[in-house]
């Protein structure tokens, strides 16, 4: 019958409710996209609000929210205390009726107004007023404080304010009414304040839905999908103006004639097609147009004159949800009905029921599928199996009516399976949450400040960066000098390596790595299709490092006739390549005094002896006669001499892991402190000891100096005490722990596991780092140290972090820049193209460090092309090429 069809055509099956969910959360993504915000219908303007209440925030802050009538004027004081029973006063100013269609000036100034009313009457002496103001209209917001009105709505048309940034028109007329001290600090939409009002600090709300006259909802988005943001830390409130859902047409299949007619009688036709659906406004209408088919088809009325129910606006919602109430309902039907002039029977009545039923259920129905694309999209976004949230709502449709609140929470429930959202209605309108937002909004900035003040000193400008790449250079220069090179921080040691590897090198070498993670024995066999190696990784115990020298190196030969055993090796005279990754006085290529034990050797009698040499004593007494030492080479070397192999230009080399060293070939007439004027020489920087002699100081931070006096080497190693591996990891840390004294980090949460030294590793700014990486992640590894981080405190320590690894990275730069301008002016070029081989966890594990060094130094030294290799192996590798030239 026609009343089934009418009913049918009302009534979205779950399958369409399901299509109409992915479509909503297409239309979001469309909004949120960099490349298709602009044209979305849901354009899902950022707020600039990233935070919730924590309960530490407290003053007095003063809330005006610009009603549909009239204008509310809020003051509250919070305390600090959790946020709990705040005090509110507040006071409504009627608007008079022209001022939402008159000049923009005359509504601002009227807001201002009332404002000084207030502020006379309630007696305020803060010479500080932080000021929310709720603007319930679309706005194309930048920051907080900063929102141009997109276009006005809801029957406001004053002049002069589309396009503007109304927080600075009100700002303005804050000031021409001589209230200087009030600061309008945030704007926010109704939907945010409505989220804010139902947050307290154990039950924060995540997502909010207005269900009004019109409807829209907001959510916490991940910082990283709102992409017009730059901001790609933490999350942001994202209000959706879903209201715009379906105005390019994506509703169409589910839009029925009556409203169609509805629409075409609004004064916005074509727009807002959902809220159209959903809104209290529209409901009525629908109604009505619907009893107007029914009649016209004899199916309703029947011998009722129907022409009064042809005026828009007659049945009203508040009316069709009376009629839906199950005991009342139809007492209420039939005297709306004969108010209407109309003669309704028994079954008219019932019918009217049941088309008011569906209507409301449709618009419950509906809202639930957009709210459970945002569950969706937020589960998704944040990388979860099940979410679990709080949804903040607020509207007379939700509060005023059981069935439609019913009908929300189970179709919700139906469409994000996945998803648990508690509902959470809201008391007390968007004041009090705008409060909150206001009240947040200053806490943020002051903790702003704070951590600004803290990490600034180890933010460098490119002035101090230049002037780093010139101490270097200015140390360089001084350790190659014979005379001066007891002054210098950096030793510039000859390592009487001179040449790198063209490629023809051929032949079956023994090569040992000490000095690194690891002790290791290799075989390498150059060949005419590349290089073959295999290894043995040995232990040296604490005590032998510690011990007597000739333990040390009895140890070492024990483990080379071990590999050899097993490598069956033992008949042949392999010639051996020794990386010694310590600072060597090297005075031939297999004669090298050992300056200072760095990495927790010390083993004695060996500093000022000739290494080689304590090798083959040791060979002698455990009478390995075969054993032919021909080069000792720095791990550095070693680098660079591998990625040689490999690309001619690889001229230096660059060690990023547990320490920090470079080395680079130098022009032997620079070198005074080896005989010969001839070709060059690879010189092994020693750059970690840059600074040893008081230069950098004004680049050492308080927490530098913390961590260098808890090293075994204080005072010592200070570039390499602000780059590497060993260090950056407990720079974070004690940063961290300013940070808690500071009460703007773990607030009110233990943070003990914090004061162990070396807790904080450096791998996990590695982890923490990764770009896009979920917050929950940042949170999980926090846990793992048994820090109990909220979102705010897990987007500070990835903050810290970046700002720790960005200043190695940016100080390594500055003194490969110092060494690339050098080896440019000493070949007289304009351009120099070279390649640094790079060896080191750190640099390839951590997932910006490569990029900002290589940027970095592309900006310190314009003229210089360097390309970066990574080197695989280098410290086998190299020991074996540098010793095949030995032979050679
Ligand atoms: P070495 O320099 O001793 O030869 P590596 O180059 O392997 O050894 O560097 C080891 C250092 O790298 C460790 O001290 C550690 O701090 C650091 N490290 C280990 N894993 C990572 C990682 N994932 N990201 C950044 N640094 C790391
Ligand atoms: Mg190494």
């Amino acid at each position: 019958s026609q009343i089934q069809r009418v009913l049918l055509a009302l009534t979205l099956p779950l399958e369409v409710l399901q299509m109409v969910k992915d479509r909503m959360k297409e239309a979001m993504n469309k909004g949120l996209s960099r490349q298709t915000h602009a044209q979305a219908n849901v354009q899902m303007l950022p707020t600039y609000i990233c935070s919730t209440p924590n309960g530490t925030e407290n003053g007095n802050v003063l809330v005006v929210e610009l009603c549909q009538s009239h204008v509310r004027i809020l003051l509250t004081t919070l305390l600090g205390n959790g946020n709990n029973s705040p005090q509110l006063t507040d006071k409504i100013f009627d608007m008079p009726g022209d001022i939402t269609q008159g000049t923009g000036e005359a509504l601002f100034d009227f807001i201002a107004q009332c404002l000084r009313q207030f502020l006379e009457s309630n007696d305020v002496s803060n010479d500080y007023l932080p000021l929310g103001f709720v603007f319930p209209f679309s706005c194309k917001q930048t920051r907080l404080d900063k929102a141009e009105l997109i276009s006005w709505s809801k029957g406001f048309s004053c002049s002069d304010v589309e396009g503007k940034d109304v927080v600075q028109l009100l700002q303005s007329a804050i000031n021409k009414q001589e209230l200087s001290q009030v600061k309008v600090v945030a704007l926010l939409n109704d939907t945010v304040g409505t989220m804010m009002t139902c947050s307290t600090r154990e039950k924060p709300c995540e997502v909010a839905l207005i269900v009004d006259k019109g409807t829209n909802s907001c959510f916490m988005a991940e910082a990283q999908y709102v992409q017009i943001v730059e901001e790609t830390s933490g999350r942001m409130c994202v209000n959706t103006e879903w209201g715009c859902f379906g105005d390019d047409g994506a509703l169409n299949d589910i839009l029925t004639p009556y409203d169609q007619h509805v629409d075409q009688e609004s004064s916005n036709p074509g727009l807002k097609r959902f809220e159209k659906l959903v809104g209290s406004l529209y409901l009525g209408d629908i109604v009505r147009h619907a009893l107007i088919a029914l009649a016209t088809e004899k199916a309703l009325f029947i011998g009722s004159n129907v022409t009064a129910l042809e005026t828009k606006g007659v049945l009203k919602t508040q009316q069709v949800l009376e009629i839906i109430n199950n005991e009342e309902g139809m007492t209420k039907a039939r005297m709306t009905l004969e108010a209407l002039g109309l003669r309704p029977s028994e079954r008219d009545c019932c019918r009217v029921q049941q088309v008011c039923r569906a209507v409301v259920s449709r618009s419950a129905a509906l809202c639930a599928a957009g709210l459970a694309a945002i569950l969706s999209l937020i589960r998704q976004s944040r990388g979860l199996e099940r979410l679990m949230i709080n949804v903040a709502v607020d509207g007379e449709l939700y509060r005023a009516h059981a069935r439609f609140r019913e009908i929300l929470q189970s179709v919700a429930g139906l469409l994000a399976p996945e998803c648990m959202a508690s509902f959470v209605p809201s008391m007390d309108g968007s004041g009090w949450g705008a409060a909150m937002v206001t009240a947040v909004a200053l806490r943020m900035a002051q903790q702003r400040c704070e951590v600004d003040k803290l990490l600034a000193p180890l933010r460098l400008s490119r002035a101090d960066l230049e002037r780093v790449q010139a101490l270097m250079r200015q140390e360089m220069d001084l350790g190659l000098d014979q005379e001066t090179n007891a002054n210098s921080s950096v030793r510039m040691l000859p390592t009487y390596v001179r040449g790198t590897p063209d490629g023809s090198e051929r032949g079956e070498f023994l090569a040992l790595d000490l000095g690194g993670t690891n002790f290791r024995v290799l075989v390498v066999r150059l060949g005419e299709n590349g290089i073959h190696m295999a290894s043995e990784i040995y232990v040296i115990p604490t005590n032998i490092m510690q011990g007597t020298g000739e333990a040390l190196f009895d140890h070492i030969i024990d483990c080379i006739m071990d590999f050899q055993l097993k490598q069956d090796l033992m008949e042949q005279v392999l010639p051996l390549g020794f990386t010694f990754s310590f600072p060597c006085k090297q005075l031939g290529l297999d004669k090298a005094v050992l300056l200072s034990w760095t990495k927790g050797f010390s083993a004695s009698e060996c500093v000022g002896k000739d290494v080689v040499q304590l090798l083959r004593e040791a060979a002698q007494r455990k009478q390995h006669l075969a054993l032919k030492v021909v080069a000792l080479v720095n791990d550095t070397v070693g680098t660079m001499m591998s990625c040689g192999y490999d690309d001619p230009k690889c001229e230096i080399g660059l060690i990023v892991g547990t320490g920090t060293n470079a080395c680079y070939m130098e022009e032997m007439q620079n070198v005074g402190t080896v005989e010969g004027e001839q070709g060059r020489m690879c010189i092994n920087m020693e750059w970690g000891a840059f600074g040893d002699n008081g230069c950098l100081d004004h680049i050492f931070t308080e927490f530098d100096r913390m961590v260098d006096e808890k090293t075994i080497n204080p005072g010592k190693q200070r570039f390499e005490k602000l780059i590497s591996g060993m260090y950056l990891g407990e720079i974070v840390r004690h940063i961290l722990l300013a940070l808690v004294e500071k009460r703007v980090l773990f607030h009110d949460m233990p943070c003990f596991t914090l004061q162990s030294k070396d807790i904080f590793k450096t791998k996990f700014l590695s982890t923490i780092e990764i770009d896009g990486l979920a917050l929950k992640q940042v949170q999980s590894i926090l846990r793992d140290l048994d820090l109990h981080a909220t979102f705010d405190d897990s987007v500070l320590v990835r903050e810290v972090c970046q700002t720790v690894s960005l200043r190695a990275a940016q100080l390594c730069a500055a003194g490969l820049a110092a060494v690339v301008e050098k080896m440019r002016e000493n070949r007289g070029l304009s351009q120099l193209a070279v390649t640094v081989g790079v060896d080191g966890t750190l640099y390839k594990m951590h997932p910006c460090f490569s990029q900002h060094l290589q940027q970095t130094l592309q900006d310190l030294a314009p003229n210089c092309t360097v390309t970066f290799l990574q080197s695989e192996d280098g410290s086998g590798k190299g020991a074996a090429l540098v010793a095949a030239v030995a032979v050679r």
